[in-house]
């Protein structure tokens, strides 16, 4: 229906059969026969109310026809608007023509006619006969049934019907521009649902987007929260283990002093055991902050396994039972032993608690697994040899929206007081950390599955010369010069080292001790150095020494991470670097072992 308007055509805009019938009755009431044709003069109703004078007589004849399909075809491209009234080729006789338009455009015909002239010389009109050699009594009697009216009242009839067919031919128009309308209201409806669910479309994918926006921006101030607390820690840490170091020390020195006998030992060593964990802890979060100096050797985990499960056998239900496979022969580890044992205790207590309801079993077992390209567990993995350890229960299992997000810092699904959300995400880390993977599988109400694979040791990694260390006998008589601003831990490596043999100047003011040792370089054989002090900070002070007398060993001790350390230390070396708070046996092998090497 989309034509347009100069291409439009009768038959387009007017329903034939109506203005057959318009036609036939205006015909009979008026007794004009009338015709529509289209532009080249082709009939497109049929005649109505014709006279057998035309069809019967006129174009029967070879002239006759002839005449009549001329004067039809120059009726029938006359554009002239309005009624065009036109004597027939035979005499008397009149026709006449209104132009159907539509918006200006003509496309069809209405002819009326003809009707003979009331005034008209019978005589004249009969010789028209012998014109185009028609039989003249025929043409006679078929002359006579033409309707005679006054040339008058024909042009009335002939006004009348322009204004009917103006009027028709209007409101055709009309109704056609109201369907062109429709239909294109249609197609813009269409049009607009098609736009609508594209709109909805891109709704949906901004909508996508945000949402990931949103989960990353969440990630992002998850991460730095964790950086967040990881500095706070680290300052903490640094004051903490000040705190913890003359602890330790000065309780392991009691503990010597003490007989065997002593009552007051067992009280001694929970005090020692406490300073222990405390250190431990601070280690911990440390850990998970990833500023920590790890103690990585190697390591057998089966031992680490025992000693958490002979914790976790104190608190256990009886409606838990615990199954293990592991074999002695599985190879080591290189991991730092208080951080497996948090993974350990970590991955067995969620077990544990996920069974709490309704018992069930924990099975622990350690193997072997060489992985090539082609049969690794996880694809950021590296090939070669691992260990596995897995922890499994039969407990209440994770749907898997939870399983996604286990290892989440925070992400907990217990109660206040129960869970932290921490401990999968330390062990998350751990095991990163030591270039491994933690893998989960999980079924709702059937059980969950740990698998942590860490690197294999084997023998070809330089055993570190921690083992070394340990053999060698501790104690000497050399002089050492202590610097440190805290009064209590200088005072308690004072002693400690004063017990063992040394000889120790301590100083609590790093320039005084500087002074002390540029008097008398060869008067000492090592120096101890805090690192954190006023004045002049501990990695200063041994640039300074070293350029005295660049052959002097310096233990540097730091409650920072090692690796902080040796970045600003880089010029002047200090020969090792000692995380506080060191255990006595630690800080004597490491001197014994500087002197002697
Ligand atoms: P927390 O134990 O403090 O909630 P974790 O990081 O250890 O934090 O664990 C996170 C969540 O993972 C737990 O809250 C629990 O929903 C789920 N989860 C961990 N281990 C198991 C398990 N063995 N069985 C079922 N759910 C577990
Ligand atoms: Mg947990």
């Amino acid at each position: 229906m989309n034509k347009k308007i100069s291409m439009l055509k009768f038959t387009d805009i007017f329903d034939i059969d109506e203005i057959q019938e318009i036609q036939d009755t205006f015909a009979k009431a008026t007794g004009v026969s009338a015709i529509i044709t289209d532009f080249a003069g082709n009939a497109i109703t049929r005649p109505g109310n014709f006279c057998r004078l035309c069809k019967d007589i006129i174009q029967n004849t070879r002239t006759g026809c002839e005449n009549c399909v001329k004067f039809n075809a120059d009726m029938a491209v006359d554009h002239t608007r309005g009624p065009v009234f036109q004597p027939c080729p035979g005499p008397g006789l009149w026709n006449a023509k209104i132009a159907v338009t539509i918006a200006g455009n003509h496309v069809a015909n209405w002819i009326i006619g003809q009707v003979k002239d009331e005034k008209a010389d019978l005589q004249k009109m009969l010789a028209y006969a012998d014109v185009i050699g028609a039989d003249h009594d025929a043409y006679a009697a078929a002359l006579d049934e033409v309707t005679t009216m006054p040339v008058k009242q024909f042009t009335e009839i002939t006004q009348a019907l322009f204004l009917i067919t103006e009027q028709l031919s209007g409101q055709a128009y009309q109704k056609l521009q109201y369907k062109q309308i429709v239909s294109s209201l249609k197609q813009s409806e269409k049009h607009l649902v098609q736009k609508t669910r594209e709109l909805q479309h891109t709704m949906d994918h901004l909508v996508e987007a945000m949402e990931k926006n949103q989960a990353m921006e969440a990630r992002l101030r998850q991460s730095q929260k964790m950086e967040a607390i990881g500095t706070l820690a680290g300052g903490i840490a640094h004051d903490f283990n000040n705190i913890l170091f003359p602890i330790l020390g000065f309780s392991e020195m009691i503990m010597q002093d003490l007989p065997r006998q002593s009552p007051v030992r067992d009280n001694m060593q929970s005090v020692i055991d406490g300073a222990v964990r405390a250190r431990e802890l601070v280690q911990q979060i440390l850990t998970f902050s990833r500023e920590t100096e790890q103690d990585c050797r190697p390591l057998k985990l089966q031992l680490i396994v025992k000693e958490v499960l002979k914790l976790a056998r104190a608190s256990l239900p009886s409606t838990i039972k615990i199954t293990k496979i592991i074999p002695t022969d599985v190879g080591m580890v290189m991991a730092d032993p208080t951080q497996m044992h948090q993974v350990i205790l970590n991955l067995i207590s969620n077990a544990l608690h996920a069974m709490e309801e309704n018992g069930g079993e924990l099975s622990l077992s350690l193997s072997e697994a060489d992985f090539s390209e082609d049969n690794l567990p996880a694809f950021e993995m590296a090939p070669g040899p691992y260990v596995c350890l897995k922890v499994a229960d039969t407990g209440q299992g994770m749907e898997p929206e939870i399983l996604k997000r286990i290892f989440e810092p925070y992400f907990t699904t217990k109660v206040r007081g129960k869970g932290t959300g921490l401990g999968l995400a330390v062990v998350h880390g751990i095991v990163k950390n030591l270039d491994g993977k933690i893998l989960a599988q999980s079924t709702r109400g059937e059980g969950t599955a740990f698998y942590m694979y860490l690197p294999r040791f084997t023998r070809e990694q330089d055993l570190c010369d921690e083992n070394k260390k340990v053999a060698v006998p501790c104690n000497g008589n050399e002089k050492i010069l202590l610097i440190d601003d805290e009064k209590p831990i200088l005072h308690m490596l004072e002693k400690l080292l004063s017990r063992a043999g040394y000889r120790v100047t301590a100083c609590d003011m790093p320039q005084q001790g500087l002074k002390c040792f540029t008097q008398t370089p060869r008067d000492f054989d090592l120096v101890i150095t805090d690192m954190t002090m006023p004045e002049m900070t501990g990695d200063k002070l041994v640039a300074a020494l070293k350029k005295v007398r660049p052959d002097i060993p310096v233990i540097l001790c730091t409650g920072c991470s090692e690796n902080t350390v040796t970045a600003k230390t880089s010029e002047a070396a200090p020969d090792k670097i000692l995380l506080k708070p060191a255990g006595r046996e630690d800080l004597l092998a490491n001197i014994r072992y500087l002197l002697d090497n």
